[in-house]
């Protein structure tokens, strides 16, 4: 399927639509998921427009995972929680809702309470105090 240019990664990307970033570089862009399955839900995103993981480029993969590795290493030491849990689903059928490539970073530990898949959202003051304790804890 064609890549829309319009869904909401793609207007994040472009600075249409809001988004508590975490942390950016050249390739990538790391935020706050707006409805977290737990407090510190991370989403990263290549910058190259992509649908699903099969159709991004090898070196837009490489700078994902960097980065997600990255912030998972942040998000447990911020949110104090033992393990992480990384997520990607390519395709609707696999449980993908918007349609450009993403890796879920979600806390999971005996306090992580656990919301499921895009149930609640967040209070954006929460979100923006967590953005901030997990950008401190980021390595350079
Ligand atoms: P998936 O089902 O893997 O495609 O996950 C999409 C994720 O994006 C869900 O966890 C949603 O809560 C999240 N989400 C949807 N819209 C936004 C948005 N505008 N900003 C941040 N996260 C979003």
């Amino acid at each position: 399927m064609a890549y829309d240019p319009d869904n909401i990664f793609a207007r994040i990307l472009r600075g249409e639509a809001p988004a508590i970033r975490v942390c950016e570089d050249a390739d990538t862009l790391a935020f706050m998921d707006i409805m977290p399955q737990a407090d510190g839900h991370v989403l990263i995103i290549p910058k190259e427009p992509a649908e699903t993981l099969l159709d991004l480029s090898e070196e837009a993969a490489r700078a994902c995972i960097a980065t997600t590795r990255r912030v998972a290493i942040a998000v447990r030491q911020a949110l104090g929680q033992p393990g992480v849990y990384v997520a990607q689903m390519s395709g609707a059928a696999a449980g993908q809702t918007v349609p450009h490539c993403h890796f879920h970073v979600i806390p999971r530990g005996p306090d992580a309470a656990y919301r499921g898949h895009a149930a609640v959202k967040a209070d954006p003051a929460d979100l923006e105090r967590t953005a901030a304790r997990i950008r401190a804890c980021l390595e350079p």
